[in-house]
């Protein structure tokens, strides 16, 4: 059977998959590979996963094979998740997706302080690329890591950690797979909260621009989909934080008190939605996270999607470009000017913000950003044509691509944009020295 992405856009099939059980059993896998890339949920859209080259990702290009090649899987991997409440930390496989974690984090009554849009990825897949919920206050997901678990080159377990290991520790997280096999993390954990989800439809463009700031900050986690087109964001999601969750109820009954949050109607001109609403006009709302201002856990509003909604195989390809808070409101203005050329393409877009944070891969790297996101209809000849022109639009922006969706981006420009590429480079150097972990796609942005 062919492995592919969730979007089916990549294929891994140039090594054997390994789903070792123990990390002894994966350490010897390890050791005698020539090649090892490990596979999370398989949710990135470009070959970030792929040990072999996939530049045309259309899912036809031929594959490169080698017998000496592995992919590893750690769904087999037998690891407790582990809380410490005096610490302030959780530790748990690389593997585990969100959404079990967040299931069995709630039921003893801690919490992340951010998700991504849906539970199905894992923690270390999220984590090598950045990946990232919204919020002015809310790094991105890996801003939670304080401690890894590595199965570097050699073979060994190597721990790393913000405590001890200060630069390196900061060049380990965000690591693009090229490290090593993370295998176990640790993150930090607050109490449980409860939290109440608004969305507010059809906000006028120009009011956006001359009140970006105050928008974006009007809740814990602020989302805007715009489709670009009649100069309006089509909905606006505001996910406010209402209360702590109490520990003797097993984080259940208190956080389902509701909240008066003393709302109104309209602001800056957008409507309060009179019902349920999904951001693809005319899609079913079945598995989004609740809305109305329902009240619910910390798990069940951060997410777009439900925890137990089933992820169906994408007709999407996503694309995504961070810019600093400081160039906003011009970014956006700029990509609402190229509108007529992806009309026919888009699903929709979301724009969120990701606090500044020191991890060296990060896209939010010294500086808080907007990620200004792309749902494009599955058509990657179109949407390759159109890329090129958003890119240049943003070029001015210090605009950094997000590391696992797609981009055309040169790999130059890309390195550019990173000032601690050059020390990230020679850490992989040092710990990978004959660049086991080394992938095509770690060859072109990283060391092309
Ligand atoms: C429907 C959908 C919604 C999305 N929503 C968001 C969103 O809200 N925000 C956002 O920022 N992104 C989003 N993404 C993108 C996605 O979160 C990232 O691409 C993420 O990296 C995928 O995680 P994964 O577990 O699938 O990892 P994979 O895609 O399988 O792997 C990603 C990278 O991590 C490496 N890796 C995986 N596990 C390990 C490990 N244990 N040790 C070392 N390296 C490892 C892989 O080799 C690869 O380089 C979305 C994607 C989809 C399909």
């Amino acid at each position: 059977m062919t492995l592919r992405n969730w979007s089916e856009n990549i294929r891994f099939e140039s090594g054997a998959v390994h789903a070792p059980r123990t990390v002894e059993g994966l350490q010897e896998i390890v050791r005698a590979s020539g090649k090892v890339r490990v596979l999370g949920a398989r949710h990135s859209f470009n070959d970030a996963a792929a040990i072999d080259e996939q530049v045309d990702v259309d899912g036809t290009q031929e594959v490169t094979r080698d017998p000496a090649w592995a992919y590893i899987s750690l769904e087999a991997l037998d690891t407790p998740v582990e809380i410490d409440r005096e610490r302030g930390t959780v530790t748990c496989s690389g593997g585990i997706t969100y959404g079990e974690l967040c299931r069995r984090m709630h039921a003893e009554v801690v919490a992340l302080h951010n998700t991504a849009s849906l539970p199905h990825i894992t923690v270390a897949g999220a984590c090598s690329t950045a990946t990232h919920g919204s919020g002015d206050g809310n790094g991105n997901l890996a801003t939670a890591v304080v401690g890894l678990e590595i199965v570097t080159a050699d073979g060994e377990l190597k721990t790393v950690t913000l405590e001890e290991d200060g630069e390196t520790f900061e060049g380990s997280v965000v690591a693009l797979g090229g490290m090593g096999v993370v295998v176990r993390m640790t993150l930090a954990t607050q109490p449980a909260y409860s939290m109440q989800q608004y969305v507010y439809r059809d906000l006028p463009s120009v009011e956006l621009y001359a009140n970006f700031d105050e928008i974006m900050s009007g809740a814990y986690s602020v989302s805007l989909f715009p489709d670009w087109q009649d100069e309006k964001v089509n909905q606006v999601w505001f996910k406010h934080r209402t209360g702590t969750v109490g520990e003797s109820d097993g984080g259940k009954a208190a956080a389902l008190e509701p909240v008066d949050l003393g709302l109104p109607s309209a602001l800056y001109g957008a409507k309060a939605a009179s019902t349920d609403l999904h951001p693809v006009p005319d899609l079913s709302t079945e598995g989004l996270t609740v809305q109305m201002g329902v009240p619910g856990a910390w798990h069940d509003r951060l997410h777009h999607f439900q925890i137990d909604s089933t992820p169906a195989s994408g007709d999407e390809l996503q694309t995504e470009y961070f810019v600093p808070r400081a160039h906003a409101v011009s970014a956006l203005q700029a990509v609402e000017g190229l509108r007529d050329r992806f009309k026919s393409i888009l699903w929709i877009s979301e724009i969120r913000s990701v606090a500044a944070d020191r991890l060296w891969l990060s896209q939010s790297y010294s500086t808080p950003t907007i990620g200004i996101h792309f749902s494009w209809r599955k058509n990657w000849a179109a949407v390759r044509e159109v890329l090129p022109l958003v890119e240049e639009a943003l070029a001015p922006f210090e605009m950094r691509p997000h590391w696992g969706k797609l981009f055309t981006v040169p790999p130059k420009r890309v390195q550019a944009a990173y000032p601690k590429m050059a020390d990230f480079k020679a850490l992989l150097r040092s710990t990978d020295p004959d660049g086991k972990f080394r992938n095509g796609y770690l060859d072109r942005f990283v060391f092309g």
